[in-house]
């Protein structure tokens, strides 16, 4: 049986593996998996896992069975764990306990050397779970091809039609927000509980860049302003979150409360610099470049915030995977404007960055990247 062996190693490098997947399965046709459990616990609004031949082995070996006392264990069931990097919080590994005991493995593409080549996009799964759709109305074609999006897994085989939306956030959506409306946001073991209130204009002076008027062609108006969300494609977010697309919703830091403390995650300085400084328990931090911070669960090791301690405008990016679903959508999308994609050029295959754009300006009727700014 002849093999392909690929490098998986993290931001910090605290990590670095060799996986290998079985020559006659590529491209592995994995499924984009949109369940509460692997969005709780990633922080990201989607997982794609790909089986691999076994378990991790050290680089450059002879395919001994690698030390893995640097990754930390998260059961997200009580046959299923993720395991991610225990420094840079970057997520490596899912396993699978099938009912004969036998341990399965597979590997968070985010983290390999290369990918072209090596997997497309079977379907979407359990995107009933995500209440609107979530990111499977994002990517409708994957390569160029329109995949189905199942109510749950495609042994069980009913589909959802494509721009599909529960009864609950339908009514939801045509509804305005008032001034002090929340939401919230939690991790998959719930030691991260945030409310997130809407963007106002007196938020900040200088919001310019980050929160939008409401898109005319698809949102209703009363909505009013709304912040922006994007699926980045750079390679610090790819190597600290382990997927191969990081989403992000960009909020104004005042208006992220920890429910635990009822403060801000994120304390102003008085001092003036850095501007901001972290004000949450139960994250774990990494420094990704000067002053630039990742916040993980410390815990389940679902990835909470990205913040620059220097941007004195006081936004804060939150990973939407926490977001909670059954209240406004995945996407929560009265309080979110999905405008575009980060950092196309760092992609690892170009062909996923064309086909969520393409997607985006199909479902929104606006392309990527043009909507308008305050
Ligand atoms: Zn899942
Ligand atoms: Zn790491
Ligand atoms: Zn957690
Ligand atoms: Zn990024």
């Amino acid at each position: 049986m002849s093999t392909i062996t690929i490098k998986a190693e993290c931001h910090c490098k605290s990590n670095a593996f060799d996986v290998c997947f079985l020559a006659s399965s590529l491209p592995i046709s994995a499924p984009m998996c949109h369940c509460n459990a692997c969005r709780h616990s990633t922080g990201q609004i989607f997982t794609q896992c790909l089986p691999i031949q076994s378990a991790p082995l050290t680089p450059n070996d002879t395919g001994n069975f690698a030390d893995l006392q640097y990754l930390q264990q998260y059961q997200t069931t009580s046959a299923s764990s993720n395991w991610f990097c225990k420094k840079c919080n970057a997520f490596f590994f899912a396993t699978f306990q099938d009912s004969s005991g036998l341990l399965k493995w597979s590997v968070f593409p985010g983290i390999l050397e290369k990918i072209e080549g090596l997997f497309t996009t079977a379907h979407h799964e359990f995107v009933e779970e995500t209440c609107d759709g979530g990111k499977a109305d994002h990517y409708r074609r994957p390569h160029g091809v329109e995949v189905l999006h199942y109510q749950t897994t495609s042994t069980d085989g009913s589909v959802l039609p494509m721009n599909w939306t529960n009864e609950h956030v339908s009514d939801v959506f045509i509804q305005p927000l008032a001034d002090d409306a929340t939401f919230n946001a939690y991790c998959h073991c719930g030691s991260i509980q945030l409310t997130i209130g809407r963007p106002l204009k007196h938020v900040q002076p200088n919001d310019g860049p980050f929160a939008v008027k409401p898109n005319p062609v698809s949102i209703q108006p009363q909505h009013g302003l709304r912040y922006q969300a994007a699926h980045c494609f750079c390679t610090s977010c790819r190597v600290t979150s382990g997927s191969t697309i990081t989403s992000w919703g960009f909020a104004a830091a005042n208006h992220v409360i920890d429910r635990k403390t009822s403060k801000p995650a994120l304390a102003f300085n008085p001092e003036g610099s850095p501007f901001f400084v972290k004000n949450i328990e139960g994250t774990n931090q990494y420094e990704s470049s000067p002053n630039k911070f990742r916040e993980s669960c410390a815990k389940c090791g679902a990835h909470v915030f990205f913040w620059d301690a220097t941007r004195p405008v006081g936004f804060i990016d939150v990973a939407p995977g926490l977001f909670d679903q059954d209240a406004e959508g995945s996407r929560v999308e009265r309080y979110f404007a999905w405008t575009r994609t980060l950092f196309d050029d760092d992609a690892l295959d170009r062909k996923v960055v064309k086909d969520l754009r393409d997607g985006m300006q199909e479902y929104y009727g606006v392309p990527s990247g043009i909507w308008p700014e305050i």
